[in-house]
C-alpha cells in the first residue's frame, strides 16, 4: 500500500467521494473544506507538487486545469467564479505532497490570500 495519502485515494484504499475520474487524473471532495465548495483535482501518477514537474508534464498539467473548470462548471461555480489553487512547498501551506489543484467557491475570496 502506498505511503501517500492521495495515491491511496488513486487505489481505492482510502475512501473519498469522487465527482470525476478519467484514465490519468481524479477529483474529489476535500476532506476539511475551506468554502461550501472545495474540490481536490490530481494527476493519478504521483508527482511531488509543481515543483517537481517537467516539459513532459505539459499534456497532463493542461488537462488537469481543463477537468478544474468542468468540475467547477458541474458543482454550478462558472457564473459567480472560482479559486483554482496549487500550493507549492511547506512555506506555502502544501501539506500533502502529492500535487494537486484546489477548485474552491461558494463564497467571496479576498486577495492577496494569507
Ligand atoms: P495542501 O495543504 O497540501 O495544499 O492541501 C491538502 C488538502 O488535502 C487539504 O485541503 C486537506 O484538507 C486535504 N486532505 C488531506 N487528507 C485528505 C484525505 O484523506 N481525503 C481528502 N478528501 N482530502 C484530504
Ligand atoms: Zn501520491
Amino acid at each position: 500500500m502506498s505511503e501517500c495519502i492521495f495515491c491511496r485515494i488513486v487505489e481505492g484504499t482510502l475512501p473519498s467521494k469522487r465527482v470525476y475520474e478519467d484514465d490519468e487524473c481524479l477529483a474529489f471532495h476535500d476532506v476539511n473544506p475551506q468554502a461550501r465548495v472545495h474540490l481536490l483535482v490530481i494527476p493519478k501518477r504521483h508527482i511531488p507538487s509543481l515543483a517537481d514537474v517537467q516539459l513532459s508534464d505539459r499534456p497532463i498539467l493542461g488537462h488537469l486545469l481543463t477537468i478544474c473548470h468542468r468540475v467547477a462548471d458541474e458543482a454550478g461555480l462558472t457564473a459567480q467564479g472560482y479559486r483554482v489553487v496549487i500550493n507549492t512547498g511547506a512555506a506555502a501551506g502544501q501539506t500533502v505532497f502529492h500535487l494537486h489543484f484546489h477548485v474552491m467557491g461558494g463564497r467571496t475570496f479576498r486577495w492577496p490570500p494569507g
